[in-house]
Order: structure tokens, then C-alpha cells, then sequence
């Protein structure tokens, strides 16, 4: 096993942060010791001190935008379930709002994806509606962008599959409902790696393949480009030259039947221009210079994609035998390419907010509507005109609710359902020998009204029967339906 020595430092999160206070700073110096010291001697699968794996989630959300809370929630994510301590100590040292935010990660773990497609939609909403703040499943993307970069290394190859499933068809759709459009072709990539190794090599292959016969004329493309821009006066413009996302390529080339020839983005040059104006007179400099593909010219400015995506793309002859798409955007729609929402959502006294250097507000509250969240404008609410809108959290799932089992299988119910729907949902036995149950570790009355996230536990007897009162307890037609046929059949026992 490779073992590094080296330490994670502090001041990496310090410089990828968007906009830390000396307060913030304090706070996370805090949160990095006691997570440290916590998992201090832990080794993870890797060969890594484990530190590493909470110290690179955090620095995820760091680079994401995320406010300080989120950040040191990302820091003592695995404190409670892995570490020495207790959610009491961690509450008294860092207070109610990072508890929220650990436990609401830490309770997303214990869902499990059983890999199938039709029961993700399901599961993506049911994480929304356990995460109870939007920060929390930002968290655990981060958390999941480490874990499944470090796969390769996990021993068990049933836990790789599942973790890689669970990758493509839960996290990747949730980074894209909050418009973290890069980070979401990272995770299908690394879900593809693993799920179908064999076509993965071979469609980086046809990159590579691709790009080695290009390289020469996007390269000179790149210098005159660069020239023409900055002769038209045109200053601190940056160009880089990008791969398309490996999984998003194959499905291309397959579902599409399409010939690699053909698909010109396989390796595109992208302008990060300094305002919306300087895109579109870049967009003139290159169609003056270069003659563009009839049909190729999109912009994304003037008409966003449904995701809130913005860019000008155009694919142009680049004069000597070659074709090359350009993509020209502001560095606002470059970090929103990149992060989402996740810069622009704050909290205060316990409320989320959205801040005021949102460009986009209109699609943020898009994007929060999906996930159930409902804005209000609320214009100087709040003494800091800092923000702009309040969040107020609707349940998406206003006539149902998610309980668990002891295994943590989530069991979907109408709002007032009680201990008796729930045994009747598992299966008819259960609850014809129900004698009592347990919600939260708690022992409580057949009629308790059971809500979002309550755990349950059914207690039975061989000798306990359903009673007319059941029947009147039960919500669920299912629940009623299986009581009727009981009673009938101790009836006709009698007689
Ligand atoms: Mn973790």
C-alpha cells in the first residue's frame, strides 16, 4: 500500500474559496483541527491518512463557491459516523446549523441505490426531500466527486459498481438540476470508467486519436486567434483548449449512430471574455476571419439552454484543411458553467438566501423550484441588503412522506399515516402479528401520526391479532383492505 506523507494544508482551502471573512477563516482552522485530530490516525482504503478524504471534500466546496458552514460541514462530514465523538460534543463546539448540515449528510448516506433505473427518479427526490436544505446535497456531491475519484482504489468490486451506479443515475442528474454542468460530465465519466471499462478505453482512444491528427492546426488556430483579438484591442482574455466529456462523446457516437469525423467538439478552444459585449464583437473578429459552418452558429447568450447554460458557439474552417468550435463566454457564465447555483447560496439565522451578485435570479428560482424550495421576494427584508430573496422550503411532497426501517429502506406514506400503514406496506404478516412499535427508538401508540424521516420499528407477537380499532387507525386503503380480511377470518374462526 502507497502511504503519503504529506499533510493537508489548511491554506489550499483558504486559497480556492470564494469570499471567506476572518471569521470564516477561524472557523474553519477549528473545524480542520477537530477533524483532524478525530481522524488523526484512521487510514483509508487508499493508503492515504482518511483526513484526506473530508480535507478534499471541503476544498471541493471551496472551489464550488460555498459559504463557510457548508465548508466546515464538509470538514467534520464523516466525524460523527466514523470518528470519536458525539453529535452532542460537535454541537457544543460548532453549533446547530453544521450539525443540520452533518447529520443531513450523514443521513443521505444510508439511502442505497439498488441500481435500478426506473427507482432513481424516486431516489433523487427522496434525497431532496432528506437533505431539507440544498447545501446538504451539495455536500455530498463533493463528497461523492472524491470518493468516485479515488474508486479505482476500493478493494470491493460489488462496491464500486454500486457506487459508480449510484454515481451516473443519482448524482450526476442532481449536479445537473443545479446547473453544475462541469461537474456533472466529471461524475458520468468516472461512473462510465467504471461501469464499462472496455468502452471507456476505447472512446478515449478515439479522442486522443482525433486530437493528435488536429493538434497542429488548433494549435496555430489558437495563436491567430489570440492576435486578431488582441489587435482589435481586446485585453485579459484567456483561451484554453478542451476535450469533450468522455461519456457524453460515446453517446454520441452510439446512441447517434455518428461518425467521429463528424462531430467537431471533440477538442474545442474556449474565450473567456471579460463582458457580454466583448463575446459578441469576438464572435464578429472570427466569422470575419474565418468562414463558419452553415448551421453551426448558436448563441447561448441571446437564448440560454433550459439548464441556464450561456455561451456563443460557433465551428469555423480554420483555412488550412481543418474544422474547430469556438466557444465564447463572460468569466460569470464560465464559473456558472462550473458551479451552479452553489456561489450564490447563502444562509442567515437559519434561512437560506440567494445573493445579490446572482446574474441569473430568474433561473436560480428555477432551479430551486425543482428541488422544492420556494422563493419569496422579500426586497430589504433583512438589514443587510446583502440579499436580495428568501427561501422558504416547501415540501415538494406536500401529501406524502419517507420513513425508514431499521435498515434504513425508505417507505413512501400519505401524511398522517401511522405505525399500522407502515407494517401493512411492508408486508400483510407483520402487521396481522403487530404487538407495538418503535419510532425513533421510542416506543409509542399504534395511532401516532408518523412524519418525514421517522425511523420504524415493528415489534411482534405470535399471538397478537388486528382489532376493529386498528381499522379505524389505518390511513392506507392497503392497510384497511388486509384488517377487513383478518377480522373476517378470526370471524369465521369463532364460529
Ligand atoms: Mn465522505
Amino acid at each position: 500500500m502507497r502511504m503519503i506523507l504529506t499533510e493537508p494544508d489548511i491554506q489550499d482551502i483558504f486559497s480556492v474559496a470564494h469570499d471567506l471573512s476572518d471569521d470564516d477563516k477561524i472557523l474553519l482552522r477549528k473545524a480542520y483541527d477537530f477533524s483532524k485530530n478525530i481522524h488523526g490516525g484512521e487510514v483509508r482504503f487508499t493508503g492515504e491518512s482518511f483526513f484526506w478524504h473530508p480535507f478534499l471534500t471541503a476544498k471541493n466546496l471551496a472551489e464550488y463557491g460555498m459559504d463557510a458552514p457548508s465548508i466546515a460541514a464538509g470538514l467534520l462530514h464523516d466525524v460523527i459516523e466514523d470518528g470519536d465523538t458525539s453529535e452532542e460534543e460537535v454541537r457544543s463546539i460548532f453549533g446547530d446549523e453544521i450539525v443540520f448540515l452533518v447529520d443531513g449528510v450523514s443521513k443521505l448516506g444510508k439511502l442505497k441505490y439498488q441500481g435500478l433505473e426506473r427507482h432513481a427518479e424516486s431516489l433523487r427526490k427522496l434525497f431532496i426531500a432528506t437533505a431539507k436544505d440544498i447545501r446538504v446535497i451539495i455536500i455530498k456531491i463533493a463528497d461523492r466527486v472524491h470518493n468516485a475519484q479515488t474508486l479505482s482504489g476500493h478493494p470491493k468490486l460489488e462496491k464500486r459498481q454500486r457506487i459508480a451506479l449510484e454515481t451516473r443515475d443519482i448524482y450526476a442528474p442532481l449536479a445537473d438540476r443545479l446547473g453544475m454542468v462541469k461537474i456533472r460530465g466529471d461524475l458520468n465519466d468516472l461512473a462510465f470508467m467504471h461501469l464499462n471499462p472496455h468502452e471507456y478505453a476505447q472512446t478515449v482512444a478515439q479522442i486522443h486519436e482525433k486530437r493528435s491528427r488536429e493538434d497542429r492546426y488548433i494549435q496555430s488556430f489558437r495563436r491567430a486567434l489570440e492576435q486578431k483579438i488582441n489587435s482589435c484591442g481586446i485585453e485579459n482574455i484567456e483561451i484554453s483548449c478542451h476535450e469533450k466529456h468522455v461519456y457524453s462523446l460515446y453517446k454520441k457516437l452510439t446512441l447517434t449512430h455518428m461518425d467521429i469525423e463528424k462531430v467537431y467538439d471533440v477538442t474545442v478552444l474556449r474565450v473567456v471574455a471579460n463582458d457580454v459585449d466583448e463575446c459578441y464583437r469576438i464572435l464578429g473578429i472570427i466569422h470575419s476571419a474565418w468562414k463558419p459552418l452553415p448551421g453551426y452558429i448558436k448563441d447561448y447568450i441571446a437564448l440560454p439552454k433550459p439548464g441556464g447554460y450561456q455561451s456563443i458557439h460557433t465551428t469555423v474552417f480554420s483555412g488550412d484543411g481543418g474544422i474547430v468550435e469556438v466557444q465564447i463566454r463572460t468569466r460569470q457564465m464560465h464559473r456558472d458553467a462550473m458551479y451552479g447555483i452553489a456561489p450564490y447560496i447563502r444562509s442567515s439565522g437559519g434561512r437560506l438566501y440567494i445573493t445579490r451578485e446572482c446574474p441569473e435570479r430568474d433561473l436560480v428560482i428555477t432551479r430551486l423550484a425543482q428541488f422544492g424550495e420556494l422563493i419569496e421576494w422579500q426586497k430589504g427584508i433583512a438589514h443587510s441588503d446583502e440579499f436580495l430573496a428568501e427561501l422558504h422550503k416547501v415540501d415538494l411532497f406536500r401529501d406524502r412522506i419517507f420513513v425508514f426501517t431499521p435498515k434504513s429502506d425508505p417507505i413512501d406514506l400519505p401524511v398522517d399515516a401511522t405505525p399500522i400503514d407502515f407494517a401493512y406496506t411492508i408486508h400483510s404478516d407483520l402487521g396481522n402479528h403487530m404487538s407495538g412499535a418503535r419510532v425513533n427508538g421510542k416506543m409509542v401508540s399504534l395511532d401516532t401520526e408518523l412524519r418525514n424521516g421517522d425511523m420504524v420499528e415493528i415489534i411482534t407477537k405470535t399471538s397478537a391479532k388486528p382489532s376493529r380499532k386498528w381499522y379505524d387507525m389505518a390511513k392506507t386503503s392497503m392497510a384497511r383492505k388486509h384488517i377487513r380480511a383478518a377480522l373476517a377470518a378470526i370471524e369465521s374462526q369463532k364460529r
